[in-house]
């Protein structure tokens, strides 16, 4: 006999819990379900986790530069990773918990803890029991890819999730893939006290960049000590006695690098393969990401996808957005689409690299005129004052409307500062709105209009 709700989502990544919540204020009886951890790849062992991790590696390298700042220490600077993992572990089990805690405490709202898989278009089945629901929300994000790669098999290989679980300090951790996970946690070890070689497979790091921003990323990192080995495509993987070897026997040097640990930071996969999809006529793509229309909705009427395993984003804003887009949609009359958002992301390295629109690249590809605007982060007074003057900041506008078209900040805040600009994108007004606005001295943002008043045109 089956169970009867008004909805059901299946997830509780960066979208399923609030929308649960939503609809159960709306008076919806709404199920949630979660196969592991309540709060997803976020809270557990993404996002979260790796910032507070980043936020110990910052101190240990703050006070290791005591000295340019007239600090004295008596002794070395330590880093006890016992420590590091516990604070880690509390920041991680308070979001858990207050996820946990919200949905529990929510009326209409049944949090189930067990596997969910489809069992027709309106049904799924988890813990043996049967549920049905005329609307279904998939928030089911992804997980790490593990690539088809000899040896993969015979060697011990870590991964985002297992390194949540490091509480020493690896003598040599050799990261595969040089994109915004491994990079992070590149600088993050190194700074741990590691030695750190980051291998990819590409030309060069963060392939979707521009050029000039892979390259100044590479260099920061290289002056920490951290060992790159780029153009890497024809790896394989080997015990070793003190580690594990990675192999690549295509014609650069070094052919061979042994580490104690290697992180594997490759990509991400969708968790659609045990979701019985099949059984409820969702279609996805080649990948495996499942298909979805402008407002998120599967080709099954009834079922929505949000999220990392709709393929339309990658981050806990874009998720969060998905969930925004559905309950505006769904219980406040508007018609929100995904293509009404900008993208814009960071790379949580240090300084960060805070991104919005279009690349420089992309603003060429597209053969429009446009202006540009470059700054190096010398010139940023707040940047001098704390001796963090690396990176740069660039603007592209498009010429004939005056929009933003994108931007990039590689530089101290630039995570933060990016925001001033995406809000005027998203307004929709010319740069000269910016460009005119009076900011606050001494900080980075206050560069912006600066930079906005010094375009060339993009030749
Ligand atoms: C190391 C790392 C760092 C990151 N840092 C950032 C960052 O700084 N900023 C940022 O914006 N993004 C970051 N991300 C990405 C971010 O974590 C995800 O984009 C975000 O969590 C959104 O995921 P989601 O909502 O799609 O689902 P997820 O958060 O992945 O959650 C999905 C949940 O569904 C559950 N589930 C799956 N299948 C089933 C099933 N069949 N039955 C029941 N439950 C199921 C899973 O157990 C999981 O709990 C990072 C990711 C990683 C790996």
């Amino acid at each position: 006999m089956a169970k009867t709700l008004d909805a059901i989502v299946i997830g509780t990544g960066q979208a399923g819990p609030s929308l649960a919540v939503r609809l159960a204020n709306a008076g919806r009886k709404t199920a949630i379900i979660e196969r592991k951890l309540v709060g997803g790849t976020c809270v557990n062992n993404g996002c979260i986790p790796t910032k507070t991790l980043i936020a110990s590696a910052r101190a240990a390298h703050v006070a290791r530069s005591g000295a340019d700042f007239g600090v004295t220490l008596d002794g070395a600077v330590g880093v006890d990773m016992r420590r590091v993992k516990a604070r880690k572990d509390a920041v991680v089990q308070k979001s858990n918990q207050g996820v946990t805690d919200w949905l529990k405490g929510t009326p209409n709202v049944t949090l189930i803890m067990g596997h969910a898989r489809f069992g027709g278009p309106h049904a799924v089945r988890v813990n043996g029991e049967l549920l049905e629901a005329p609307q279904i929300f998939v928030n089911v994000g992804g997980r790490a890819t593990i690539p088809d790669m000899p040896g993969i098999d015979s060697v011990p290989f870590l991964t985002n999730s297992t390194m949540m679980e490091v509480d020493f300090l690896p003598e040599h951790l050799v990261i595969v893939g040089g994109s915004y996970i491994g990079l992070e946690f590149a600088q993050m070890y190194r700074r741990f006290g590691s030695r750190v070689t980051v291998i990819e497979m590409g030309p060069r790091l963060i392939g979707r960049e521009d050029e000039d921003v892979s390259q100044a990323i590479k260099e920061i990192l290289e002056s920490e000590g951290i060992a790159f080995r780029l153009n890497a495509t024809c790896m394989s993987l080997a015990k070793r006695s003190d580690g594990v070897a990675v192999n690549m026997s295509c014609d650069e040097e070094p052919r061979e690098i042994v580490g104690s640990h290697v992180l594997l930071a490759v990509g991400r996969v969708p968790n659609t393969d045990d979701l019985g999809l099949d059984k409820a006529g969702v279609k996805t793509d080649a990948r495996g990401y499942i298909v979805v229309d402008d407002e998120l909705k599967t080709n099954v009427p009834g079922v929505w996808a949000l999220g990392d395993a709709n393929g339309r984003g990658a981050f806990t804003h874009t998720s969060y957005n998905d969930y925004e887009i559905v309950a505006a949609n769904l219980l406040d009359g508007e018609t929100r689409r995904v293509s009404q958002r900008i993208p814009t992301y960071a790379l949580f390295i240090d300084p960060p690299l805070g991104r919005a629109g279009m690349t420089e690249r992309e603003v060429r590809e597209s053969g429009r005129k446009a202006l540009i605007g470059r700054m190096q982060m010398t010139r940023v007074g707040r940047a001098r004052e704390r001796s963090e003057t690396k990176g740069f900041m660039r603007i592209l506008v498009d010429a004939a409307t005056k929009k933003i078209l994108g931007a990039g900040l590689l530089g101290i805040e630039g995570d933060e500062v990016i925001h001033c600009i995406l809000d005027v994108m998203s307004a929709g007004a010319p740069y000269t709105v910016l460009q005119k606005t009076m900011h606050i001295h001494p900080t980075v943002s206050e560069l912006v209009p600066t930079l906005l008043g010094d375009l060339k045109p993009l030749t």
